[in-house]
């Protein structure tokens, strides 16, 4: 066992882990920076993973982020295919699994994994996609053209993973407990997302659970709650994702569906958090909650490493706020949307030959805005929302709006 001392550690080295190493090392390039990491490799990009063609090979050299190479250079010390397995904030240590590492500030950047229902669990042929291995695995599963694919869950993951299939001819179909998909965001939304893999020729059964999988004459089923069979030689489950705090167990951190912080995104005493692990109070929108989105997760990392490097200097942190924003790209169609909704927004849409554009409104007051297209007004509207944004403004840069009500 060894004893081991840096000025900043931090645990988890995807996307949040890099921005927060990548902040230390800009603000202070004096302090010695330890990157925990349970992968092989340098932090690398995730949204390829299920949007790369089946044709282009995945090589995770293309994927590791440029940036992460320059800070190893420059003295950050990636520690990779190493699990963190606790947390003492009394004495600022992480034990690893061959000693302690002690820290004057912590990040904890360990995000989330991907949630594998107790009835798929183990079974052979059943694929998660959250790390670069999960790809290479379940590429490899469908490379035979004849093998069927059944994806259970229909969000972004999933939508975007039979996206790729459709492309390549594969036959596949798309299945959700909810017979409206990404229905937070309303009905319409719901339909014109159920419609654009419908056209695209994707299977679809909404509002369905899967009950078993059978297998017959070397072909695989899954079973549906009304006796439908599914032909999933290949089942891959994008149920959702669950935040990564086993190791924390024994912290005396506070948990409530991640980590929760202060505004600062603080969880102890010099213990920061980010990405799709942290929950904290969010003030544009005056509200906590926990983001699962890319951009986020490199903006929380930025700031966590930011207010490390204040804590180090004596200095008092900063609070984090931002306007979430996702994208996701799907049959030729990039979706995004920008903002926070509690379910009781009115919306708003447009319609034109660009794509279909949403903006979902309490009273006066925009609370996000939902786009198929229309890349221009919404990068616009996504720029307004960082302050209150009122229904008469955001609908100036709107043409032909159509007014709904109900998220
Ligand atoms: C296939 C896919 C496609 C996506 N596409 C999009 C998209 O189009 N748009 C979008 O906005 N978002 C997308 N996302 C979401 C986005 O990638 C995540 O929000 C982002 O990666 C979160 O980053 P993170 O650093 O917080 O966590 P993660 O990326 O989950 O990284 C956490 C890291 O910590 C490691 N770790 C966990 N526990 C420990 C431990 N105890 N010790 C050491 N290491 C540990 C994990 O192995 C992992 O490397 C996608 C995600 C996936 C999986």
């Amino acid at each position: 066992m060894t004893a081991h001392t840096t000025d900043v550690a931090i645990v988890g080295g995807s996307t949040a882990g890099l921005r927060a190493a990548e902040a230390v090392v800009r603000h202070a390039p004096e302090l010695s920076v330890t990157v925990i990491s349970d992968e092989p490799h340098l932090p690398y990009e995730l949204p390829p993973l299920s949007k790369t063609a089946l044709d282009d090979r995945l090589d995770v050299d293309a994927l590791v982020y440029p940036f992460a190479g320059s800070l190893r250079d420059r003295g950050v010390d990636f520690r990779l295919n190493t699990r963190a397995q606790s947390l003492d904030t009394k004495s600022n240590t992480v034990l690893l699994p061959d000693g302690t590492l002690s820290y004057r500030a912590l990040v904890i950047a360990t995000g989330c994994e991907a949630i594998v229902p107790p009835l798929f669990a183990g079974r052979f042929h059943v694929h998660a996609l959250r790390r670069f291995e999960d790809a290479t695995a379940l590429r490899a599963a469908v490379a035979d053209p004849g093998a069927s694919v059944a994806i259970v869950g229909a969000g972004f993951i999933g939508g975007e993973f039979a996206s790729t299939l459709v492309k390549a001819k594969r036959t596949v179909s798309l299945i959700d407990l909810a017979a409206k998909p990404l229905g937070r965001f309303g009905d319409q939304v719901a339909d014109a997302y159920a419609a654009l893999h419908r056209d695209a020729g994707v299977g679809l059964f909404l509002g369905s659970g899967v009950v078993d999988v059978v297998e017959r004459n070397g072909r695989r089923s899954v079973v549906l709650d009304d006796g439908t069979r599914v032909p999933a030689d290949v089942i891959v489950v994008g149920v959702g994702v669950r935040p990564s705090v086993d190791w924390l167990r024994s912290s005396g951190l506070t948990f409530d569906n991640g980590i929760l912080a202060d505004a600062t995104l603080r969880a102890a005493d010099n213990v920061f958090v980010a990405g799709d692990v942290v929950r904290w109070p969010n003030a544009r929108f005056g509200t906590t909650m926990r983001i699962e989105h890319w951009t986020s997760a490199a903006e929380q990392g930025r700031a966590a490493g930011a207010n490390a490097v204040r804590l180090i200097s004596g200095s008092k942190g900063e609070n984090f706020a931002n306007v979430p924003y996702f994208w996701s790209d799907q049959h030729g169609v990039r979706i995004q949307f920008a903002g926070c909704l509690t379910g009781d927004e009115e919306i708003v849409e447009s319609r034109t030959a660009d794509g279909r554009l949403f903006l979902y409104h309490r009273g006066e007051s925009v609370a996000g805005v939902l786009a198929f297209e229309r890349r221009a007004e919404f990068v616009k509207l996504r720029a307004l929302l960082r302050r209150e944004l009122s229904l008469r403004t955001a609908s100036e840069f709107i043409p032909s709006v159509r007014s709904n009500s109900g998220a």
